[in-house]
């Protein structure tokens, strides 16, 4: 065991650009800091998988640490050999992590606060749970929500919602980190809580808290730009939050030009690494924010173009809300345009993706935008996914005949129909079904059992109905003769198409 009680970490923390400290912490999580000793207040360890660095820290004289990297002064080995450190010495990690939440003394949150002023607070009634079984995550963030959200009761709506969503960013950081501790062990996640943060954004009113509060929206783009690019796998999705966040509450011209900006100097520092391995998840995490700032500027070449760039493919689902919000604001061209870039890489996606797409088409045939052909030729593409949509559009199109080939062609149960299209399909023409119950009536006897049977004969009796409806009794004979001639040896299904009266 390693004794480490009179080191004071608040002020190594602030020895540690926040962002470092965050890097270090994922090395600690993956595990790469090894051999480490602890003698006379000096730390010794390896870090690195690929790239192995020899790090020393001086805990009694922290600025004399060193480490083999080329990475400047306090670099994200040594926050690792720290994390490392504290874990066998049987404290917590965090505690480097955020030491705020033990040394600052609890400040009450006032209306006039900056929002900067929020986040030690919440760290100081907040308490980080240790995982305690699956619902581990439900308990810390309903537990949050209770004890803090209250707290703006009787504040300006503006200044509210501005409190509101810190606490959830705050609360959402900590069930990172509570998913992190648990390293693989089940966690519930309530997508709910993506729900409450999406509509608290759609909800608020950005021109007054611009006019009035303009600082508190600076800091928040300085908290997004170190939280929302986690180096590590997070269970929460911080790219759909930074999108929202800068669309609802941020979308600014002089400061999306700036975060733009800003994101791709990262990248490029990113890129050009050298001593350390790229960090790909960080970088597919800057690529999607300047994806979500083009976006939201309008730039739909480029967006497409860095979105066609970016690998692995995000999922078409990672655009819908923007999708949903060009339709609410009734954008057609610019809805239209990401359906066509998004079309061919649709036939790979997951039924339930594919319907939430297509609704959007039907969302421009409905108000006019889209051709009903070019609507029926999109449905047709992406059938069979399609299938209920299409079917509704040939009924909507009077387009029977279609509508009964359609479901020919996929052998849909009769039982599948409801019985008001069947009814518009045989007002239109009683012989357009006919197809469907003969389908029917001969795939049930091939079932070769007393139910299937007489299931069988239900549908020869309507088609006998039918055919004498339209004078037609003649071709009906004719039909049952060699129906039942074909099937003469199925001795139950000939009892049941005697019990049936259908032949004597
Ligand atoms: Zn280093």
């Amino acid at each position: 065991m390693i004794s480490l009680d009179h080191v004071d970490f608040t002020r190594i923390h602030a020895s540690f650009p926040e962002m470092i400290l965050k890097r270090g912490w994922n090395y600690y999580l993956d595990r790469v800091v090894s051999d480490l000793t602890f003698e006379n207040a000096t730390l010794r360890a390896i870090v690195g998988e690929r790239a192995r660095y020899r790090v020393e820290i001086e805990l009694q004289d922290f600025p004399a640490s060193t480490c083999t990297c080329h990475d400047g002064d306090y670099c994200k080995h040594m926050a690792a050999v720290l994390f490392e450190a504290l874990d066998q010495g049987g404290r917590s990690p965090t505690e480097l992590l955020r030491p705020l939440a033990k040394k600052q003394p609890a400040h009450f949150p006032k209306e006039s606060d900056s929002v900067a002023d929020w986040p030690p607070f919440f760290a100081s009634v907040i308490k980080m749970p240790a995982y305690n079984g699956p619902y581990t995550l439900d308990t810390y963030v309903n537990n949050g929500k209770a004890t803090l959200l209250p707290l703006s009761q009787g504040w300006d709506l503006a200044k509210k919602s501005l409190y509101r969503l810190h606490v959830w960013l705050y609360l959402m950081q900590g069930v990172d980190e509570i998913h992190e501790q648990a390293k693989g062990r089940y966690l519930h996640y309530d997508k709910r809580w993506m729900l409450e943060i999406q509509q608290l954004l759609e909800n608020l009113n950005q021109p007054r808290i611009q006019e009035k509060y303009e600082p508190d929206l600076l800091s928040t783009i300085e908290y997004l730009s170190q939280h929302a690019f986690p180096a590590h796998d997070t269970i929460t999705d911080w790219s759909a939050i930074y999108g929202s966040v800068w669309a609802h509450l941020l979308a600014h011209e002089p400061w999306l030009q700036a975060e733009r900006h800003r994101v791709q100097a990262e990248l490029e520092q990113e890129l050009g690494f050298t001593t350390a391995p790229p960090e790909p998840i960080r970088k597919k995490s800057l690529h999607q924010a300047l994806l979500h700032l083009e976006i939201i500027m309008g730039d739909d070449r480029h967006a497409m173009e860095l979105a066609d760039a970016i690998t692995p493919a995000l999922q078409p689902s990672w655009f819908f809300p923007y999708l949903r919000s060009f339709g609410a604001q009734e954008r057609w061209s610019r809805l239209t345009e990401w359906l066509n870039w998004m079309q061919p890489k649709m036939q790979s996606l997951p039924p339930i993706e594919q319907v939430s797409y297509l609704s959007f088409w039907r969302q421009l045939y409905e108000r006019g935008e889209l051709a009903g052909q070019a609507w029926e030729q999109i449905l047709v593409d992406l059938l069979p996914n399609s299938f209920t949509e299409y079917a509704r559009t040939l009924l909507e199109h009077e387009q029977y005949q279609g509508w009964v080939d359609l479901h020919l062609f996929y052998e849909v149960e009769l039982t599948a129909l409801k019985s008001e299209d069947v009814k518009k399909v045989e007002a239109a023409n009683l012989a357009y079904m006919f197809p469907l119950y003969h389908q029917a009536a001969e795939r049930y006897i091939l079932e070769k059992n007393r139910p299937s049977y007489k299931r069988s004969v239900r549908y020869l009796k309507k088609l006998k109905t039918r055919y004498k409806k339209l004078k037609d009794q003649l071709r009906w004979d004719r039909y049952i003769e060699t129906l039942s001639n074909k099937y003469k040896r199925y001795r139950a299904f000939q009892e049941e198409l005697r019990k049936g009266k259908l032949i004597p």
